[in-house]
């Protein structure tokens, strides 16, 4: 078996790893480099291989650096299945055509300014949108429904199978099983692997004996807070910014964050434990994903389970308001006193967030609660960093805004709870291969996997390639 690590390799984002086996080539993951713009939309373009060389993918999540390149590999000839949880699909659904809008509206973006500077003789060439519209429904019909725990054969000697990671709604990891040389290989890509205790969803399932383990690293080197006492937090920000008279502008991953803070303002909301302040989802995708949560139940938690025992919607209440047209979006501007406003997107990167950080970022009363990992290079990494001063829209803006962050709520497993997820693997494994993180980060957990559990390790730098098995 011959694995390349093409993407999310000495980096957090473009997850892609090749696999060459039984006469098949298959793709982990086919995600989206997001960060610095030129480079990233210069790997984003530019696959490595022709699309139509890949005979299937396995997804393992449908979060955009993990899936939103898909419509390229279409685009560049690939026609073959694409593998994945029945909830990932639905969610797919929605993501990338959400993705392929945004591409086109940020070549229309571009063009129109490139119109200005050509008039004026200084640029030509037009912008070409990294994939359109109809690239992502071409990759729609491709998608294979696969069931956590189900074996799919792939080839006569090579199945997969795939666990709950705890990470997303439907999010995996992945265990090839690869008999094609004689004796059995198991591989198993953790995909991004969740934490115990997250509002929703499932912890993650234990993994399976593997031989070779592909570990995703972004929080190698960090611990997070606990995540149980992650309501009280939420509580303290909501209270502190209202008795300022100041409005909460929260940037939020579409996809299991926003429902995560909805299904906690819940909460706090039915015990009085905050001001009876409006609530809004702000963002088109968050609602169409929100729904798709309602449509999974399968996927959710034993707590969650009980709200809907009780005959309870748990991503509704009264006080909440989910907007999906942006004139209704504009006339947030114009309400008095405090609220709380979710939008995307997470890294504030692009979407309705940008147009409330804009309006919101300059006045001390305001709250911007940051809630997520966010990359280098992004808006969101800066705010994190206290940049006194940021760009948006081009325009630089202060900030005097409180800038608070809810680390608990991160979906990523930390050091010690990456540690305790490949424990059921050690005595098996021969090989853990990080991806997934920043250098530092998964130096640091290299360092700690090797000198308290023995493994070896390697950091793949990317188009490396290793032959196993
Ligand atoms: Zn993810």
């Amino acid at each position: 078996m011959k694995l390349t690590f093409w993407g999310a390799a000495g980096a957090v984002t473009g997850s892609m790893h090749l696999v060459e086996t039984a006469g098949k080539r298959l793709l982990l993951d086919c995600g989206l480099n997001q960060g610095r713009r030129k480079d990233a939309d210069q790997k984003n373009r530019n696959l490595p291989y022709p699309g139509a060389s890949i005979d299937a993918v396995i997804l393992s999540h449908a979060h955009i650096d993990h899936s939103g390149n898909l419509p390229t590999l279409v685009r560049h000839g690939f026609t073959g299945p694409i593998f994945s949880t029945p909830a990932t699909i639905d969610l797919c659904n929605w993501m990338l055509r959400d993705t392929a809008h945004i591409q086109e509206k940020d070549a229309e973006f571009l063009n129109k300014r490139l119109e200005k500077r050509k008039s004026q003789g200084l640029e030509n060439g037009a912008v070409e949108p990294l994939y359109r519209m109809e690239d992502a429904e071409r990759t729609l019909p491709l998608f294979r429904p696969v069931d956590y725990y189900r074996p799919h054969d792939l080839a006569p000697a090579l199945r997969y199978q795939c666990y709950d990671a705890g990470h997303i709604l439907g999010s995996s990891s992945i265990r090839l099983e690869d008999s094609s040389g004689g004796r059995t290989v198991r591989l198993t890509f953790s995909g991004d692997v969740g934490r115990p205790h997250l509002p929703i969803i499932r912890d993650p399932d234990r993994p399976e004996p593997a031989e070779y383990l592909i570990l995703e690293s972004t929080y190698g080197g960090r611990l997070h807070k606990d995540a149980t006492h992650v309501i009280n937090k939420l509580a303290d920000v909501v209270n502190r910014t209202a008795r300022r008279g100041g409005r909460i502008i929260v940037p939020a991953f579409a996809v299991g964050r926003t429902q995560q803070l909805v299904l906690l303002l819940h909460q706090l909301a039915n015990e009085k434990r905050i001001p009876s302040i409006p609530i809004f989802v702000d963002s088109p995708l968050a609602v169409n994903v929100t729904d798709v949560h309602r449509s999974h139940p399968e996927c959710f938690d034993e707590e969650t389970r009980e709200y809907l025992l009780h005959g309870q919607d748990p991503f509704g209440f009264g006080r909440l308001q989910y907007i999906r047209e942006a004139e209704e979006s504009k006339k947030l501007n114009d309400l008095h006193g405090p609220f709380v406003v979710i939008s995307a997107s997470g890294m504030c990167e692009q979407g309705r967030i940008l147009h409330h950080l804009w309006n919101h970022i300059e006045d001390p009363r305001n709250t911007v609660l940051i809630t997520g990992f966010q990359a280098q290079d992004t808006l969101g990494r800066k705010l994190v960093e206290k940049w006194p001063e940021v760009r948006i829209f081009g325009e630089p803006k202060r900030v005097r805004a409180e800038i608070s962050s809810l680390d608990e709520l991160s979906a990523h497993a930390d050091q010690n709870e990456l540690l305790q997820w490949i424990e059921p693997l050690v005595p098996t494994l021969r090989q853990v291969f990080l991806v997934h993180g920043e250098p530092q980060q998964s130096a640091t957990l290299a360092k700690r996997l090797h000198s308290d559990l023995g493994l070896t390790v390697t950091v793949p730098a990317p188009g490396e390639s290793f032959n196993i098995g």
